[in-house]
């Protein structure tokens, strides 16, 4: 690579001749941004981290609402040359705090209202500069030479959402964010004509880098949304072509009487990623509007992985096959062993895209990596004959009964076909015989009512006895995080009695 900057110097090899008129952006407050706006903010923060003192390698942790704006903070650090860290905004004082210790950042972005209060928490933990976005913009000069950056320089570094333990940071390169970035414009077809309606959070791989990423690679456009809104994305989808979502996205819009083919018909483009979506919504979206949603599967440590194809098949419950550049296999667990094809073991992946470690924590760094490269993921899966992975659960999520293996996908799969069923998780609770007793909690349609005796009896056509549902939950609504995943944590916690007493 020639360019300076790895990735902002693919970004300006991308760019329209004419930046000044050519849009990048479309706000909700209805103020439009072209890509020249993009080189004269970007430039603005880059010039802003290099006078508050950040030097190349530096981090740049950030925690604020969604806003282009932050989205240019983002591109000022790649320029400067800044390991940039976004944070959840969900993120508590004290959790911030832990990742001020962990990270050492040389500066921190916040929100206004909480300027004062992460002061303090900054002062504790040695951070020496707290300062909100708007401070960050007083100078103006549009003219910042590109810190010079390698393809395997660190570009940032994304927390997990550590759902066990402490969350760790994912180290990603330079490299890794341009590499993915354009294997994905070329599989999933990006051009400048795209306008990708954009209603993600941006301090998740998904938002920040698959969906922003591709589109800057591309020299494309964006609607840019706060958040998910239904109203928002029915009104913006005349004018686009694409959309990237997590499951709920799609489960939403079908509650919306107004998705019809007609609505979509300017769209070339759904694809769905972060969490598994449903069969059963794969099928009624593309029933609704024609459109087959395309599934992809990735992760912070790795960015994308799989993902179907454009053209041919894209298969309901699965997450397609291995992009380019990626290796990908199903190995035991234990022993690493790779599998014959068609047994559920963990996926590993090995390629361009994937992570170079935790920072700070190479003892978790070796224990997720083989002696030959591979990462291992931790999500169970098997390959079909046709080379479709369909994700069977995450490991920790696998249930034990009674010395058998039940993959939760497989009993949710069954039961989100039953009418009237809107979503299921299906989860492991201690049970004094079985070890684990397997759980079911579901959630109904509008207008539905479940219940759990029949629930049980219509399964008990399409599943063995071990893998039958204990006992079933009905709920109103599934616990879920910002990116759309239940909480199976939360479900484990709420349900661990379940059985306590039971004697069967
Ligand atoms: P995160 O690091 O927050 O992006 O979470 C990554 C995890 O989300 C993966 O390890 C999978 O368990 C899950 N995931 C992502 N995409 C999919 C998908 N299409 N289907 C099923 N699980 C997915």
């Amino acid at each position: 690579m020639s360019e300076a900057n790895h990735l902002f110097g693919l970004i300006r090899q991308a760019m329209p001749a004419e930046p000044g008129s050519v849009r990048f952006a479309e706000l909700e407050d209805g103020r439009h941004y072209t890509y020249q706006d993009v080189l004269d903010v970007s430039a603005w923060f880059a010039n802003a981290l290099v006078t508050l003192g950040v030097q190349p390698g530096d981090r740049v942790a950030v925690q604020v609402p969604k806003s282009i704006e932050a989205l240019m903070l983002y591109l000022g650090a790649v320029r400067a040359g800044a390991v940039f860290l976004p944070l959840n905004t969900a993120y508590t004082d004290n959790e911030l705090a832990y990742f001020m210790r962990d990270a050492e950042p040389a500066l921190f972005v916040c929100a206004p209202e909480r300027l004062d209060g992460l002061r303090a928490v900054a002062r504790e933990a040695g951070v020496r500069r707290v300062e909100t976005l708007d401070a960050l913009t007083r100078d103006h000069s549009p003219d910042f030479a590109d810190v010079p950056r390698a393809a395997d320089d660190l570009a940032t570094i994304l927390y997990t959402s550590g759902t066990t333990g402490r969350s760790k940071g994912a180290m990603l390169t330079y490299g890794n964010l341009a590499c993915n970035a354009l294997v994905l414009a070329g599989h999933w077809r990006f051009t400048a004509k795209d306008v990708l309606i954009h209603a993600l959070p941006i301090f998740h791989t998904h938002g920040l880098f698959v969906a922003c990423n591709t589109v800057l690679m591309t020299g494309g456009s964006m609607i840019w949304l706060q958040r998910f809104d239904a109203d928002a994305i029915i009104a913006a989808m005349p004018r686009a072509t694409s959309m990237m979502g997590v499951p709920t996205f799609y489960t939403r819009l079908l509650a919306d009487e107004r998705l019809d083919a007609e609505l979509t018909g300017k769209m070339r483009l759904f694809v769905s990623g972060s969490a598994p979506l449903s069969a059963e919504t794969h099928k009624e979206w593309q029933v609704r509007t024609g459109h087959a949603i395309l599934e992809r599967y990735g992760m912070t440590e790795t960015g994308m992985n799989t993902s179907n194809p454009y053209d041919g098949e894209r298969r309901a419950g699965t997450v397609g096959m291995a992009l380019p550049d990626v290796s990908l296999r199903i190995c035991d667990p234990d022993t690493g062993v790779e599998l014959a094809q068609g047994e559920i073991g963990v996926i590993e992946v090995k390629g361009p895209n994937v992570f170079t470690g935790y920072w700070r924590n190479p003892e978790k760094t070796a224990e997720e990596f083989r002696d030959d490269g591979y990462f291992i993921t931790g999500d169970l899966a098997f390959i079909d004959a046709d080379g479709y992975v369909s994700i069977v659960g995450r490991g920790k999520d696998l249930v034990i009964s009674g010395g058998f293996n039940v993959y939760p996908a497989e009993v949710e799969a069954a039961i989100d076909a039953l009418p009237g069923v809107a979503e299921s998780a299906v989860i492991g609770v201690p049970h004094a015989d079985f070890g684990e007793g397997v759980t079911a909690v579901v959630a109904p349609r509008a207008g539905a009512v479940l219940d759990e005796a029949d629930i049980r009896t219509a399964l008990e056509a399409d599943l063995a006895r071990y893998k039958l549902p204990k006992r079933v939950f009905i709920v109103d609504a599934l616990p879920r995080n910002t990116m759309g995943k239940i909480q199976k944590t939360v479900l484990r916690e709420t349900y661990k009695n379940a059985y306590s007493g039971d004697a069967a």
